[in-house]
């Protein structure tokens, strides 16, 4: 879901990818592990396939790495000027004094940037680079400052581009993030080299050597780290059985949908929203004939068909036991009416198998309630509610709306 603080751009609760669970019964399992290594790599790879709500998780982990190794830099770059003072003839103690006041401040920008982003994923992103980036530019600016020859004699500075590798595996990067500052630090060593005389030298290419098996080994922390990520991230906020959101996202993402809408309000506009709140009928009837196992089965199908039926945009999210939420962004009453009646028909007509692969009938009731002026979501979900009560009381298999002054069956 976008953050309050994206004006203009509705919550997207699962957007750019959703995740369709498969059968949890019968894949075999090399092919899943097959898939599912894949599947991670291409997740850690880049951020492309991320949704929204887990790059601001992301973000906001990044944050606090950011701030921690910030913090980290800010104090062992006096102390290292101390270092300097003890190592270096005194002729260099001045243009390495420079540098190291000005990665300082840069280090103290970096630090508030950081802290001022809670909510911006852009500018975190941008102080992690700058954290990197700054004291491999503190480097360079050194070895250009320096007298031709005097780089040979900076005992110590030729081991920041490896810190810096070795740094790429504290945060929580992409594997092509950390390849590009990996490869930018590559260059920043062979400039060194050819600063310092040793560049296409044996010494030369043992440096460039052991640079680059650094950074494969933050890569591959990189990947381990980002994928225990996600899995945590998933297994907090998604649902095992469906891999729907759970009921405590849903309820995070209520609440961005009414900041979200208050801050649309703010501006002149109120984007129409609905909510449709849908229970299984007889679904105990279906457990006692069919058995638990297949009672799951068709938990899992069911939220097939609630994806199949809704746009990227939608979220959808099992309530608990066979209670499911759809939550409509830009959705008028009228047409989310329509939708429900859609979803309604979709389940009906489905093929549910049994283990014999016999078909088990399956009909669902749904209420449907569309936000009122600045009502709370939570709210509208009470009515929606109320009238998935009342669907059930007038027969079952039909959808309710609660907006009409007298609840209105569609069905
Ligand atoms: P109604 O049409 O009034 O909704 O009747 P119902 O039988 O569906 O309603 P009820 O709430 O009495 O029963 C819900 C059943 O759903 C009871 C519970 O055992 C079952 N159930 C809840 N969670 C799960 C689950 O994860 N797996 C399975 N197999 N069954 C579940
Ligand atoms: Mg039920
Ligand atoms: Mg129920």
């Amino acid at each position: 879901m976008s953050s309050p603080t994206e004006r203009g751009s509705p919550p997207r609760p699962e957007q750019r990818r959703r995740h369709v669970p498969g059968p949890p019964f019968g894949s075999p399992r090399s092919s899943g592990e097959l898939r599912a290594s894949l599947t991670s790599i291409r997740d850690t790879f880049s951020n492309r396939h991320h949704s929204l709500d887990f790059a601001y998780s992301h973000a906001h982990y990044l944050r606090n790495r950011v701030l921690a190794v910030g913090v980290i830099f800010l104090l062992l770059t006096p102390l290292w000027a101390l270092v300097d003072a003890m190592m270096l003839p005194r002729e260099l103690w001045g243009t390495t004094l420079i540098g190291r006041g000005l990665l300082l401040a840069g280090l103290l920008g970096v630090l508030l940037l950081a802290r001022a982003s809670r909510e911006h994923i852009g500018r975190i992103r941008l102080s992690a680079g700058f954290l990197l980036a700054l004291p491999a530019a503190f480097y360079a600016l050194v070895l250009i400052l320096l007298p031709n020859g005097d780089a040979s004699r900076l005992a110590g500075y030729a081991f920041i581009p490896f810190l810096l590798v070795a740094a790429l595996s504290v945060f929580p990067f992409t594997i092509l993030e950390s390849l590009a500052a990996g490869l930018a630090l590559l260059w920043l060593l062979a400039f060194a080299q050819m600063v310092d005389g040793s560049w296409l030298t044996p010494a030369g290419f043992e440096g460039l050597w052991l640079l680059t098996s650094l950074l494969v080994v933050s890569l591959a922390a990189n990947h381990f780290q980002l994928s225990l990520l996600m899995r945590v991230y998933r297994q907090a906020t998604h649902d095992p059985l469906t891999g729907l959101l759970n009921r405590g996202a849903l309820s995070l993402h209520l609440e961005k949908l009414q900041a979200w809408r208050r801050e649309e309000q703010s501006s002149g506009s109120l984007p129409p929203c609905a909510v449709l709140m849908m229970d299984i009928d007889h679904f105990k009837k279906i457990n006692d004939t069919h058995g638990h196992s297949v009672g799951d089965l068709i938990l899992a199908e069911f939220a097939r068909v609630l994806l199949a039926q809704t746009r990227n945009d939608d979220c959808v999210a099992r309530y608990g036991g066979e209670e499911f939420v759809i939550l409509l962004l830009n959705t008028p009453g009228d047409r989310a009416a329509e939708v429900a009646e859609r979803i309604r028909r979709a389940v009906e007509a489905h093929h549910f198998p049994d283990h014999n692969h016999l078909r088990v009938p399956v009909t669902a009731s749904i209420g449907v309630a569309s936000l009122q002026g600045d009502e709370a979501p939570e709210q509208a979900l009470e009515r929606a509610d109320a009238a998935l009560y009342g669907a059930k009381e007038a027969g079952r298999n039909r959808v309710m709306r609660a907006d009409s002054p007298t609840p209105s069956a569609l069905a």
